[in-house]
C-alpha cells in the first residue's frame, strides 16, 4: 500500500512543506504540500528532485575506525574515551564540536547541552556561522535579542521589496515565486535589487543597484542621512521606542550623497530613485542574505539597514520590516537551542550569569560554560595550532566549505582525534577522520526544523534506517552515557528532546522574553507526530502563535527600546597590482552546498554541469581567456581552476564563482581554497565575498 508522509524540504531556509509518497515497490515521489504555509504546494527544482537524491549509493552504513568497519559499541567507546581523556588532561576547552544547519533541532539541542552543560566548554560552532551570524549579531545590537520580526506574508503585502545581497530567485526560489506572484497581482509593487552582479533576481527588479562589493554600509548610511534631511524620520516612533539616534546620525550624517556615489559606483539618477522610493513608500520590507552577512563588515551592514527601518518606524507592522533570510534549513533552529559558540539555549545569553545559572539548574548539569567558545574560523585555527585534541564534525563538509579550505584540511589531518558523523562515506572531510559514524539522512530521520520566518515544521521519516545508520542525537546521547551522564541524556525519541527544549524555553523568566514554545512542553509522542507547522512564540495557554514581533514597539534591551547603532563605511577595495580582480562566491540555482546530495541528480546537473568563474567580456579579453576556456583564480591562500563563463552580468573587475564543487569533482575545483579566513569582528562570520584575486588562462605547468 502507498504511504504518504508530510515532511519538510532539507535544503534552504524557506522551509517548504513536502509530501513524500512511498509506493509499494519502494519508489519515492515528492510534491509540494498544499497546506504548508511556507510554500502552499510550490517546490523549486531542488525540492522537486529530492527523490533522485536518496539512493544508498556512497552511503556510510556502518561505523568505521581507521578505515575498517567497527561495531557501534567499539566506535562509541572510543569516542567517549578520547573526549574524556582530552578533557581530563587538557581541560574542557581542548575539545570541540563543529556542527551544521542541516542538523535537526533535536540533534542541535543535545549537542549543545553536552558541550556547554556537561563538558563545560562552549566550543560548539556551526556552519551556520558562515550563513547568518552577522544578522544574529546585528539583531542583538539593535533589538537586544536575536529576533527576526517579519513573516513571508510581509513580502507579499509590501509596496516596496528591497533585496540586498540576496539572489532570491536562485537561493530562496519559492519565496521568490511568492514575491513575483504578488507583484503580478499588484503591478504597483516595486522591487529593488542591490547586488554587484546582474543576477536572475535583478532581471525582475524595477531598479537594480550594482554597487561595488561591500559598500552597503555607505549606501544605507547615506539613506539614513537622506531620511533625516528630507523630514522622513518618524519622530514619535524614534522618541518612544528607540535610543541612540543622535550618535547614529552623527556617524551617518557625514556620509554625503557624493560620497555614496563615489563608494558604490552608482549613477546619481539610480541612487536618487532608490532614496526616493524608500522615503515615499510606507510599506517597505528589506530582505538581506549572504551578500550582507558574508562580509568583514557584515554586522555593520545589518545595523545600517535596521537603522533605516527604525528611523521610519517601519517595523512590527504588516508589510514592513527588515528581514534576514537564513540560508540553511535549520539555521534558525540552531539559534533557538544555542548551537553557536556565543549563545546559550532558548535565546538566553552566555554572558549573563543569571541565564547560565538558570540553564544549568534546568539541565541539572555539573558545570556550565562560563565564556563564549571558538567561532568557526578560530575553532579550526585552534585545531591547527594543536589546542584542540578531539574534534567531532557533524553533517557538514568544512574541507570544502570553510574559507582557507586547504589550511582547514591540514588542521583536521593534524588533529590527534577526529570523529565525523555523516551520511556519506567519502567526502573531502570524512577521508581525514579517525572515526566515522553513519547518520540518518533526509527521509530517515525525524525531528523539527525552523525556517526564516520562525516557523517550526516536522521532518518525518518515511524510509527505514539503512545499514546501521543512527540519528545524530542518539550518537551524542550514547557518548554522553559512556562519559557518565546516562540519566541526563536518557532520550528514547526525538519527541522527548523537543519537549525538553520547549520546557527550557519557558523555564522561569526565560518565558518573559517572548521566545517560548512552552505550549509544547510535555508533548506526547502522538501529538509530536501530528505537530502542524507553527511560528514561535507559542507559550502555554495561548491559543495561537503571535506572528509579528515589535508590534507594540517593545524591544529586548533593558529599557525596552531598540538601539540605533552608529556605523561608518570602511575601506572596501582590497585589490592590488598582483590581485586586480574582486571575487564574490555564492550559490547556483540547482545545487546545494557541497553537492553531496544534489550532485546525485543528473537533472539538477543539467542546469550547470561544471564549476565556473563568471567574467566580464572585456576582462576576459584582456587576460586572454575565451568562453569555456580554463581560468586559474589565485589568491595568497590558494588557487582554483574552473571554466570561464563570459557574460555581461558581471561588473568590470569582478568575478563570481559558485562554492559547491570540490576536489573530488576535479582537481582544484574548490573555490573556498582561494578565500582567506577574514571575519567580521562582531559576528566572526567569514567574508566569502570581496576577495582580491588574480585571474589568468590556465596553463599546464
Ligand atoms: Fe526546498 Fe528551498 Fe526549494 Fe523550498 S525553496 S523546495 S525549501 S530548496
Amino acid at each position: 500500500m502507498k504511504k504518504a508522509v508530510k515532511t519538510t524540504c532539507p535544503y534552504c531556509g524557506v522551509g517548504c512543506g513536502v509530501i513524500a509518497t512511498v509506493a509499494e515497490d519502494g519508489g519515492v515521489s515528492v510534491r509540494g504540500d498544499p497546506d504548508h504555509p511556507s510554500n502552499y504546494g510550490r517546490l523549486c527544482s531542488k525540492g522537486s528532485a529530492l527523490a533522485e537524491t536518496i539512493d544508498l549509493d556512497g552511503r556510510l552504513l556502518h561505523p568505521e575506525i581507521g578505515g575498517r568497519q567497527a561495531s557501534w559499541d567499539e566506535a562509541l567507546d572510543l569516542v567517549a574515551g578520547k573526549f574524556a581523556a582530552a578533557i581530563a588532561e587538557h581541560g574542557p576547552d581542548s575539545v570541540a564540536f563543529y556542527v551544521s544547519g542541516q542538523l535537526l533541532t533535536e540533534d542541535y539541542y543535545v549537542a549543545n547541552k553536552l558541550m556547554k552543560g556537561f563538558f563545560g566548554s562552549a566550543n560548539i560552532d556551526t556552519n551556520s556561522r558562515l550563513c547568518m551570524s552577522s544578522s544574529v549579531a546585528g539583531h542583538r545590537r539593535a533589538f537586544g535579542a536575536d529576533t527576526v520580526p517579519g513573516t513571508y506574508e510581509d513580502l507579499e503585502l509590501a509596496d516596496l521589496v528591497i533585496l540586498t545581497g540576496s539572489n532570491l530567485a536562485w537561493c530562496h526560489p519559492v519565496l521568490y515565486q511568492r514575491v513575483a506572484a504578488a507583484k503580478e497581482k499588484r503591478p504597483g509593487m516595486k522591487i529593488v535589487v542591490i547586488d554587484p552582479r546582474r543576477t536572475m533576481t535583478a532581471d525582475v527588479a524595477d531598479l537594480h543597484l550594482a554597487i561595488r562589493p561591500d559598500t552597503d554600509v555607505a549606501l544605507f548610511a547615506g539613506l539614513f542621512s537622506h531620511l533625516v534631511s528630507n523630514n522622513a524620520v518618524d519622530q514619535n516612533y524614534v522618541a518612544a521606542h528607540t535610543s541612540g539616534f543622535a550618535d547614529a546620525f552623527a556617524a551617518a550624517g557625514t556620509v554625503s550623497f557624493g560620497e555614496v556615489l563615489e563608494r558604490t559606483g552608482l549613477a546619481a539618477m539610480q541612487l536618487r530613485e532608490f532614496y526616493r522610493l524608500f522615503t515615499t513608500t510606507e510599506k517597505v520590507v528589506t530582505c538581506y542574505s549572504q551578500g550582507v552577512n558574508q562580509s568583514s563588515s557584515g554586522t555593520d551592514k545589518v545595523n545600517a539597514i535596521l537603522n533605516c527601518h527604525l528611523a521610519t518606524g517601519r517595523i512590527g507592522r504588516p508589510g514592513t520590516g527588515p528581514f534576514s533570510l537564513t540560508g540553511q534549513p535549520n539555521a534558525m533552529g540552531g539559534r533557538e537551542v544555542g548551537g553557536l559558540a556565543n549563545m546559550l539555549a532558548a535565546h538566553m545569553a552566555l554572558e549573563d550569569a543569571g541565564d547560565r545559572d538558570r540553564v544549568r539548574r534546568f539541565w541539572g548539569s555539573p558545570v556550565i560554560a562560563e565564556k563564549p567558545g571558538l567561532k568557526a574560523v578560530d575553532l579550526f585555527r585552534a585545531v591547527a595550532d594543536g589546542s584542540i585534541k578531539a574534534l567531532w564534525i557533524m553533517a557538514t563538509n568544512p574541507v570544502v566549505s570553510m574559507p582557507d579550505a586547504d589550511a582547514v584540511e591540514a588542521a583536521i589531518r593534524a588533529c590527534p582525534f577526529v570523529v565525523v558523523s555523516d551520511v556519506l562515506k567519502e567526502t573531502d572531510t570524512t577521508r581525514n577522520a579517525h572515526v566515522l559514524m553513519p547518520s540518518l539522512g533526509w527521509g530517515e530521520k525525524s525531528g523539527t526544523v525552523t525556517n526564516s520566518e520562525r516557523r517550526i515544521s516536522r521532518q518525518r521519516a518515511f524510509l527505514d534506517a539503512p545499514g546501521e545508520a543512527r540519528a545524530d542525537w542518539w550518537q551524542l546521547a550514547e557518548v554522553a552515557r559512556r562519559m557518565g551522564f546516562a540519566e541526563d541524556f536518557a532520550y528514547a525519541a526525538p519527541s522527548e528532546i523537543f519537549s525538553e527544549h520547549a520546557a527550557l524555553s519557558a523555564f522561569e523568566n526565560a518565558g518573559s522574553r517572548d521566545f517560548d514554545i512552552g505550549a509544547h512542553a510535555g508533548l506526547a509522542e502522538d501529538a509530536y507526530d501530528g505537530l502542524a507547522p507553527f511560528q514561535w512564540p507559542q507559550p502555554a495557554g495561548r491559543a495561537r502563535a503571535e506572528t509579528r514581533f515589535f508590534a507594540d514597539g517593545g524591544f529586548y534591551h533593558a529599557d525596552g527600546k531598540a538601539r540605533f547603532v552608529a556605523v561608518e563605511p570602511t575601506e572596501t577595495n582590497r585589490t592590488d597590482a598582483d590581485h586586480p580582480f574582486t571575487l564574490n562566491t555564492g550559490r547556483i540555482r540547482d545545487q546545494w552546498h557541497t553537492m553531496t546530495r544534489t550532485g546525485k541528480s543528473a537533472r539538477l546537473s543539467s542546469h550547470i554541469a561544471e564549476p565556473f568563474a563568471e567574467l566580464h567580456p572585456r576582462d576576459a579579453m584582456e587576460i586572454g581567456v575565451g568562453n569555456a576556456g580554463l581560468v586559474e583564480i589565485e589568491s595568497p591562500q590558494g588557487r582554483a581552476v574552473v571554466r570561464a563563463l563570459i557574460t555581461g552580468r558581471q561588473a568590470r573587475g569582478s568575478i563570481f564563482a559558485p562554492m559547491h564543487w570540490n576536489d573530488r569533482f576535479a582537481a582544484k575545483a574548490r573555490i573556498d581554497a582561494v578565500v582567506p579566513a577574514v571575519t567580521d569582528r562582531f559576528s566572526g562570520q567569514p567574508a566569502s565575498k570581496n576577495v582580491a584575486v588574480a585571474a589568468r588562462p590556465f596553463k599546464v605547468r
